[in-house]
């Protein structure tokens, strides 16, 4: 098995006791690449720092909309700093995305108009250092269509049209749609801005089948897999803290979906991954 969690946040204190042992589980368990999304600025830091030290470890950098009253006049020059410190430390960058970023139209702690605010300015920041945007976007009540989506989409369409009208390397490579859990409809729209889309632990859940059919009407070679640990452990650790490690169940759900063996799934995603973030391959 050669896996990518595309989505762990393993900066977090959840792994406060136990984040080296966790990293050598996920790593027997055949996980090559692990990618952290920050938080915020002092996650960003922090997950800097875990990458430089893990060879399997990546990172991406930014402010999540939940966080996004902490957004300020100096957040993004901080994250460019973050960035361009990583280009010279490191021949192969480990920075390699903006994230996690978006819309959060469930928690209704940060006002929509400050969330969008801080969106438009990552995305800029992303356009601008060239890397992809690791996007969250979570409807009210958890729906799979509504006012999150359609705020969001409008605004990532307006972004790709500018990145293509402009000849950026990333038009072709945009981002993800992280943890998806919008319509087969939602899907389809993003996909056709050229992003991939995050498939979690829920899909192995047993009332998964509206699930599982937005993820078969998915081209396999868009789809990765993430955990986001420490939440939304797949079956069987559903309810328990999830690890990288169990990456693995997602790609076997993905491979049940698809009528392929888990390896094929493993590698697909892996590959889809490495695609999408532009880091090296060690086949
Ligand atoms: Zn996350």
């Amino acid at each position: 098995m050669r896996l990518t969690d595309t989505h762990c946040h393993l900066d977090l204190d959840r792994f406060g006791d136990d984040r080296q042992e966790v990293i050598g589980r996920a790593q027997m368990a055949g996980v090559e690449k692990m990618l952290v999304p920050a938080i915020h600025l002092e996650s960003a830091r922090r997950l800097v720092q875990l990458a430089a030290e893990n060879p399997a470890v990546y990172g991406a950098v930014g402010v999540h909309p939940n966080d996004a009253t902490s957004w300020n006049m100096g957040s993004a020059s901080e994250l460019i700093r973050l960035v361009e410190e990583d280009r010279a430390r490191h021949a192969s960058p480990k920075i390699v995305a903006i994230g996690e970023i978006g819309l959060d139209h469930y928690w209704k702690d940060v006002p929509p108009a400050t969330q969008e605010s801080a969106l438009r300015e990552q995305l800029g920041l992303a356009a601008r250092l060239g890397l992809p945007v690791i996007l969250h976007m979570r409807e009210h009540a958890d729906a799979s269509e509504g006012s999150c989506s359609a705020t969001l989409l409008p605004i990532i369409r307006e972004w790709v049209e500018d990145l293509k009208h402009d000849g950026s390397e990333i038009a072709s490579r945009p981002g993800v749609f992280h943890s998806f859990s919008g319509s087969t409809l939602v899907a389809q729209q993003a996909l056709d801005l050229g992003f991939y889309i995050g498939v979690t632990g829920p899909v192995t859940y047993k009332s998964a089948e509206q699930k599982v059919e937005v993820v078969k009407s998915i081209p396999l070679d868009r789809i990765l897999i993430e955990t986001d640990s420490p939440f939304l452990a797949p079956v069987p650790f559903r309810g328990k803290r999830n690890e990288p490690a169990y990456v693995q169940y997602v790609a076997n759900a993905i491979a049940t979906i698809f009528g392929i063996n888990p390896q094929e799934a493993a590698t697909i995603t892996a590959k889809n991954a490495a695609r999408l973030f532009a880091w090296e391959e060690d086949l």
